[in-house]
C-alpha cells in the first residue's frame, strides 16, 4: 500500500506539471492571439417567453488556439485578467459586437447584444471614452449595446464604479448585474449601482429542488421588481425550469432549451428555424 501511496504521488505531482505547463504556454501564446486573429465570438439568444420573442443576444469569446482547439473563456479570462490583455481583448470583443449588432440592424434584426466587463475595465484608462469610440466606430444606436458587470466588481471603489456607470448609461447603454447571487454579495447595494437587469445566476435555475431554494429566487424575483430591474434568468435547460420562473414573473430566459452560443453562421441558421416553426 505504501508503494502505491508513493505511485500516486508521483502521478499527482507530474499531472500538476502537465497544467502548469499549459497555463504556460497558453499564457505565452495569448500575447499574439489577437493580432493572429485566433479570438471568436459566439452569441447566445435571450428569449422572453411572455411574448415569445428574441429579445437579445450575449456576445462570448471563443479562442481557437491552432495547437490545442477551441479554448473556453474560464480558462483565458483569468489569464488575460493577470496579464493586462484584458484590455485590448474587452475592446476587440466591443467592436465586434458592436459591428455584428449594426450587420443584423441593417438586415432588419434589431437586437441589443451584451458583452461582459471584467474589473480591469474600470482601473484602465478610460472606459466611458473607450465605450463612446466603438460605438461611434459602429454607428451604433447606444440602445443596442449591453454590458454585464458582476458583484465582485461594485466591491471595491463603489463610488468610483457608480460614478463610470452612470457615465456609461447617460451614453443610453444598458448595465447587468451577471451572476447575481453567487460569491460575493452586492445586495445591500443595489440600490445604489446604477443597473437595468439581474441576471440570475445558473446555479439558482439549476438548484430548483427545495422549498428553501425556490423561496431564494422568489424572493430576488420580487426584491428586482420592487427595484424596477428586469430580471434574465440563467442556464433554462428545461421546461421545468422555464415553469417555475414564468410561475415567479422571470419571462426572460437565456439558456441551453433556447439556444446554445452559436457563431454568427449557426445564428444565421437558428433564426431561420424560430421564424419557421
Ligand atoms: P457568463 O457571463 O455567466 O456566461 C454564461 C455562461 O453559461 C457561458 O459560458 C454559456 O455558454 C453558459 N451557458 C449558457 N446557457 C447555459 C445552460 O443552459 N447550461 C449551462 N450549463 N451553461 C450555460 P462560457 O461562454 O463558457 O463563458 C463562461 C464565462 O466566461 C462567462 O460567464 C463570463 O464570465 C466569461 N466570459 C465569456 N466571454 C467573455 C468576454 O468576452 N469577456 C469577459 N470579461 N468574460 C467573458
Ligand atoms: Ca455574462
Ligand atoms: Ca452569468
Ligand atoms: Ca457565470
Amino acid at each position: 500500500a505504501k508503494g502505491l501511496g508513493k505511485n500516486q504521488q508521483c502521478l499527482y505531482t507530474e499531472e500538476m506539471g502537465v497544467q502548469e505547463v499549459r497555463k504556460m504556454e497558453l499564457e505565452k501564446d495569448l500575447q499574439r492571439a489577437l493580432e493572429l486573429k485566433e479570438f471568436f465570438i459566439v452569441y447566445q439568444p435571450k428569449w422572453n417567453v411572455k411574448s415569445n420573442r428574441l429579445v437579445g443576444f450575449e456576445a462570448l469569446i471563443r479562442w481557437n488556439h491552432p495547437r490545442l482547439g477551441i479554448i473556453s473563456p474560464l480558462e483565458f479570462i483569468p489569464i488575460a485578467e493577470e496579464t493586462g490583455l484584458i484590455i485590448p481583448m474587452t475592446r476587440w470583443t466591443l467592436e465586434e459586437a458592436c459591428k455584428q449588432c449594426r450587420a443584423w440592424k441593417d438586415r432588419g434584426i434589431v437586437q441589443p447584444v451584451s458583452v461582459n466587463l471584467s474589473i480591469r475595465l474600470f482601473h484602465g484608462d478610460n472606459l466611458l471614452e473607450l465605450v463612446r469610440n466603438v460605438l461611434d466606430k459602429a454607428e451604433l444606436d447606444p440602445h443596442l449595446l449591453e454590458l454585464e458587470i458582476t458583484e465582485s466588481m461594485v466591491l471595491h471603489d463603489v463610488n468610483d464604479i457608480i460614478r463610470q456607470l452612470e457615465n456609461i448609461r447617460a451614453l443610453g447603454v444598458k448595465v447587468s448585474m451577471d451572476d447575481f447571487g453567487t460569491g460575493y454579495s452586492s445586495i445591500g447595494l443595489l440600490d445604489r449601482i446604477p443597473i437595468d437587469a439581474l441576471k440570475l445566476d445558473r446555479l439558482f435555475t439549476n438548484d430548483l429542488d427545495t422549498p428553501s431554494k425556490r423561496a431564494i429566487i422568489n424572493a430576488i424575483v420580487l426584491m428586482a421588481e420592487n427595484l424596477n430591474l428586469d430580471v434574465i434568468a440563467e442556464g433554462v435547460e428545461n421546461k421545468e425550469h422555464i415553469d417555475f420562473l414564468t410561475g415567479l414573473g422571470c419571462h426572460v430566459m437565456q439558456g441551453y432549451y433556447y439556444g446554445k452560443p452559436m457563431d454568427i453562421d449557426e445564428i444565421d441558421v437558428w433564426m431561420y428555424e424560430q421564424d419557421h416553426k
